[in-house]
């Protein structure tokens, strides 16, 4: 059993991808170029956004938004504690501070109320201007946009979502990459609309925004010519057979694969929920299962059911051990976290991811949630 089947998911769709990679590659054009074009009008038309830039991957997604933005040193950027360290390091790098903000333990996401307690204390301690909300959508499921949205008009800041985990999830029908002023996706294998190596995208509705972000991407050259630099950028561009492999696999994505772990993730909750904290999928919400992760009583339940698990030759994760504020990396900053982190905490202490993937069969669901169960009913 994996945890994670990448090899199942080739086997299913072998030819289309096969032929596509084949093509490309007598094709002799490798990077960018119409391919490129081609699944960026794709995702556009998926996501229903109006603009979708593709490159490298989904930190650099991250940091071309803060660069469009001009986010720098003196600049506050709010945070989730409880996420995957690239959130915060496409911060750092930008010699901007970030201020971690506590999660509600029930979705695994920024706390709103939270949010708004770090926001006043910045304000009111005068250091740092704020600048830039950065919600991300953890395990596959989009945050609270319509609170953090209010905040955000409430004190002019811009809001970037980090939906590198939530291709593909929506709120009341509408998707993901929607919901920021900028929005970045990742296309790491294990994602769940992933490539075969690095790649990533950023969305926005803004066409000024759109051509900075095309120019940034590729060390900010002008578009009409190749020789005029007219911005400062990255070297950041996706692989014509990123594109490719993932131009093959979109359809499949929307008609068969979200849907798949939608039910997956179903038959888990009915069957785990007498027996253990399942994830909470707010009315309205659709999640893209990135993750399915459980909240035991404790640590030390935690830790022996996942070495239980292990022995019986099932996989599974700890999504995250370590909150962002207790990284080692995080020790530089200037100031220390402002407001309480507890449930960021409790959720490092606490959680266990299970396997997932539209390839886990029914079998396999069986077996897991049985194990559980035996072990801790
Ligand atoms: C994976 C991930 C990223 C970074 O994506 P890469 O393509 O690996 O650079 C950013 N944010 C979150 C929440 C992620 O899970």
């Amino acid at each position: 059993m994996e945890f994670r089947d990448l090899r199942k998911q080739y086997r299913v769709l072998k030819e289309a991808i096969d032929q596509s990679i084949l093509e490309t590659i007598k094709d002799g054009h490798y990077i960018l170029g119409p391919q490129v074009n081609q699944l960026e009008a794709e995702l556009g038309e998926f996501t229903g956004s109006n603009h979708c830039i593709c490159c490298g991957n989904g930190t650099d997604a991250l940091i071309l938004a803060l660069m469009a933005w001009n986010i720098g040193p003196g600049d506050a950027v709010f945070v989730p504690d409880f996420t995957c360290f690239a959130s915060v390091t496409c911060i750092m790098t930008r010699g901007a501070e970030p201020i971690f903000v506590d999660i509600d333990i029930d979705t695994f996401n920024m706390d709103p109320d939270s949010l708004g307690e770090a926001i006043s204390d910045v304000i009111n301690e005068g250091r740092l201007r704020p600048r830039v909300i950065m919600p991300v959508d953890l395990f596959g499921l989009p945050a609270n946009y319509s609170k953090i949205r209010e905040l955000a008009k409430e004190h002019s800041l811009y809001v970037l979502e980090d939906a590198a985990q939530s291709f593909g999830a929506s709120i009341d029908g509408r998707r993901t990459c929607t919901f920021g002023d900028i929005s970045t996706t990742s296309f790491f294998p294990s994602k769940p609309f992933g490539c075969y190596g690095d790649g990533g995208a950023i969305f926005t509705d803004s066409r000024q925004t759109a051509d900075l972000l095309r120019s940034m991407r590729f060390l900010g050259r002008s578009v009409e010519d190749q020789y005029d630099n007219i911005n400062i950028g990255l070297n950041s561009r996706l692989d014509t057979l990123q594109a490719v492999v993932l131009s093959s696999k979109l359809e499949y994505f929307k008609n068969y694969e979200i849907c798949r772990v939608n039910r997956i993730a179903d038959s888990y909750s009915s069957l785990l929920e007498k027996v253990v904290s399942v994830p909470r999928i707010p009315d309205g919400y659709y999640s893209s299962w990135a993750q399915y992760t459980i909240l035991l009583e404790n640590e030390s339940e935690r830790d022996a059911l996942k070495d239980h698990l292990g022995g019986l030759g099932i996989p599974t994760m700890v999504y995250y051990p370590r909150p962002m504020h207790r990284q080692k990396a995080c020790s530089r900053l200037s100031s220390a976290p402002r407001v309480s982190l507890k449930n960021s905490l409790l959720a490092s202490e606490r959680v266990l991811s299970l396997p997932m993937h539209p390839y886990l069969t029914d079998d396999e669901i069986d077996i897991i949630t049985s194990a559980i169960i035996d072990y801790l009913g």
